[in-house]
């Protein structure tokens, strides 16, 4: 009787899930969990109820295809004022921040702000470092090839990145036809003899692997993409000391909407090129988003160190590995109710930062479909989940690239809906 059998099997399903959404994880950073009633509680985001939301969302799609971080929005609600900023109409009337700075639209203010968090998490060194502040580290992305390709070379740089990659990465190097630089793809298959540039992308977007550059030809120059190098995500080993290290807002405290991102850059000439290619771009950056940034990269430090201003409320990066760290739990246990799909595995090491051991949690999961389904992207969408096909990232359409940073009400359904299907298929 398969009819009842599935029934039964869906039943058990959703009372699992049911289950799992009110399950209170533990395995939190020792000593840092938010007592309870300590903090307010969060107000739906757009004003949305959050139990009509997530019994209407039954019959929604659920869109975890973007990397959008809306799940740091009950962090910053809960925390209430501490980040207002309130800024006058004569302030930010000039283009310039710093005359006397190499990145002379570079806030002060922010770049303290930059080096005090660095120091704190350990992530970075910052010492010998110039800072070049981008809008978003997809402005800085494009000004790290600007300044090291060759205005005169006879062929445009080869630029390749080891797939699975970044998606953006060959859609912004092809989108204006460069004849400075040109995409080549994977950089493991990347066998000539001429100058490239490796992107490495560590902790990886889409996969979480960590990353050393694959390449081994001599004239290669590389930059780093450090925009998930963060103690929520994983364990912080060591202080990186790269060439060119890009970071963002975006994936580090959320802010993916204040598009601040920015680069520590040992070189003094590439750090002068990159900031001329930010001003032919866009004349600098937003001061008032510099000073936003500002404000909210303090109060994370603050968080840390000047604990007695938040009332036991949970430092920044530990509310972050907390999150993560259950996502991935309910993750792994949906997965594991059937054979359907598969899930990376990371390798364990000890955050320097934390104390804590842990693998790494990244900001998204690489999926992949089993068995008889190829086409896993239009597999899960018939279940009304919308992710990114494995082919956008140099990779298989086996796999999809699953945000796992959305807000906490769609990512309880998508864990729902995953769950269901697994146990289903699993018979
Ligand atoms: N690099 C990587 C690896 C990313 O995942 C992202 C965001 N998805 C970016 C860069 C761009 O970030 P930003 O919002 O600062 O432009």
């Amino acid at each position: 009787m398969p009819g009842i059998k599935h029934l039964l099997i869906i039943s058990i399903a959703i009372n699992a899930g049911l289950v799992l959404k009110f399950l209170h994880d533990g395995d939190e950073w020792a000593g840092r969990s938010v007592p309870k009633g300590v903090l307010p509680e969060a107000k739906p985001a757009n004003g949305l109820q959050t139990l009509s939301r997530a019994t209407d969302m039954q019959d929604q799609y659920i869109n975890l295809d973007h990397g959008d971080p809306t799940m740091y929005e009950t962090y910053w609600k809960q925390m209430g004022d501490k980040t207002t900023l309130v800024l006058s109409g004569w302030q930010s009337i000039s283009y310039f921040s710093d005359t006397k700075n190499i990145c002379w639209f570079l806030e002060p203010g922010f770049a303290n702000a930059v080096t005090r968090l660095h120091n704190l998490v350990g992530n970075a060194q910052t010492g010998n470092y110039h800072i070049v502040v981008g809008t978003g580290s997809t402005q800085l992305f494009q000004a790290a090839l600007y300044a090291l390709c060759p205005s005169n070379a006879p062929q445009p740089m080869s630029i390749v990145s080891a797939a699975p990659f970044y998606s953006s990465y060959p859609l912004i190097i092809d989108c204006l036809k460069s004849g400075l630089y040109k995409w080549k793809g994977d950089a493991s298959k990347f066998n000539k003899d001429e100058p490239y540039i490796e992107l490495v992308t560590s902790p990886n977007n889409p996969d979480g692997s960590i990353r050393q550059a694959v390449v081994n030809g001599s004239g290669g120059i590389l930059v780093h993409d450090l925009a998930y190098y963060w103690p929520q995500y994983t364990p912080i080993s060591f202080q990186a000391d790269h060439d060119i290290m890009l970071f963002t807002l975006s994936k580090c405290t959320g802010h993916a909407g204040i598009r601040i991102g920015w680069a520590l850059v040992k070189d003094k000439e590439v750090a002068k090129k990159m900031t001329k290619f930010i001003e032919i771009s866009s004349i600098g950056v937003s001061k008032d988003s510099q000073l936003r940034a500002a404000k909210i990269l303090d109060v994370i430090a603050d968080t840390y160190e000047h604990t007695q201003k938040f009332d036991k409320a949970t430092p920044f990066f530990h509310y972050g590995y907390n999150e993560m760290a259950k996502r991935w739990r309910q993750l792994r246990s949906a997965v594991s109710k059937g054979q359907t799909f598969s899930l990376p595995d990371f390798p364990v090491e000890k955050c320097n930062f934390s104390g804590q051991t842990f693998g790494t949690q990244p900001a998204f999961a690489w999926l992949k479909c089993e068995k008889a389904v190829d086409d896993c992207a239009s597999f899960l969408r018939k279940h009304k989940i919308l992710t990114r096909s494995g082919t956008h990232f140099g990779s298989s359409e086996k796999y999809v690239r699953i945000s796992l940073i959305s807000h906490q009400e769609e990512y309880g359904e998508f864990i729902q809906r995953l769950s269901l299907i697994s146990c289903v298929y699993a018979t």
